[in-house]
């Protein structure tokens, strides 16, 4: 028997009740467990974890509580994260299916776990390696999940923003390499080629086409690429286009 306090500092407040993100939480304990599984069982899902200190003193998500602990849990800082592979590749749930057009189009392989149960999306995410981005905090508390996070923002847009930035995945975006559809990889294709796939206005207007390579779909640089080229203005930068 025993009794810890916690504090949960930045947006991990956001997975507590209402009243009682700003207090630190105590909690009486019978037999002694990982501090994981306390701070899971307050709402916390691991994944979202960056450092958890105990009376000061840095421990890990193991670290076996006892009587009269003082642990403070913080979230993890912008750019923290490293990844085996690079760029990192990712999976998404299916709330999520525009910003899983977002992230393809900036040349990332993003799966979208559309209809899939929890059992596979957890699976293929570590079979894969990937990062699991979601809005179910069950899902990421999966132990198989590694690398996650639950994506807090409503809009697509603000969406983008929170993983960009969470994940430093600026100075890896390759705009308009990657087919938003399906995924596959984009390349060039010349307009004789496809001239006959063309609608009337599309053939007289445009140039200049690319080809996914897994589906098929045929992209110009039309008023669709024109918003996204908007929308992606903040991290593009003076990265180089090619479609
Ligand atoms: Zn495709």
């Amino acid at each position: 028997m025993g009794l810890i306090t916690l504090t949960f500092h930045g947006n991990l407040v956001d997975f507590l009740p209402r009243d009682k993100i700003h207090s630190s939480l105590q909690v009486t304990f019978t037999h002694k467990t990982a501090v994981k599984h306390i701070i899971e069982s307050l709402g916390v899902p691991h994944p979202e974890i960056g450092r958890i200190e105990c009376n000061h003193q840095r421990v890990d998500l193991m670290y076996s509580i006892q009587d009269q602990d003082a642990i403070d849990v913080y979230p993890h800082n912008p750019g923290d994260q490293r990844f085996e592979s690079l760029p990192p590749r990712l999976v998404l749930d299916n709330h999520l299916g525009k910003l899983t057009d977002y992230l393809r189009l900036l040349g990332f392989d993003a799966v979208y776990a559309r209809d899939w149960t929890d059992d596979v999306i957890a699976q293929f995410t570590f079979d894969e390696n990937r990062i699991l981005l979601t809005r179910d905090r069950g899902l990421l508390k999966r132990k198989i999940v590694k690398i996650g996070h639950c994506v807090r923002a409503d809009i697509p847009a603000e969406q983008l923003a929170e993983v960009i930035t969470l994940f430093n995945l600026e100075p890896l975006i390759t705009p308009f390499q990657r087919c938003p559809r399906c995924n596959g990889k984009l390349k060039p294709v010349d307009k004789d080629q496809i001239i006959e796939e063309l609608l009337p206005l599309t053939r007289k207007y445009y140039d200049e086409f690319s080809r996914c390579q897994s589906c098929g779909q045929i992209y110009w640089k039309g008023t669709h690429f024109e918003n996204m080229q908007k929308l992606f203005a903040p991290y593009t930068g003076n990265a180089k286009e090619n479609l």
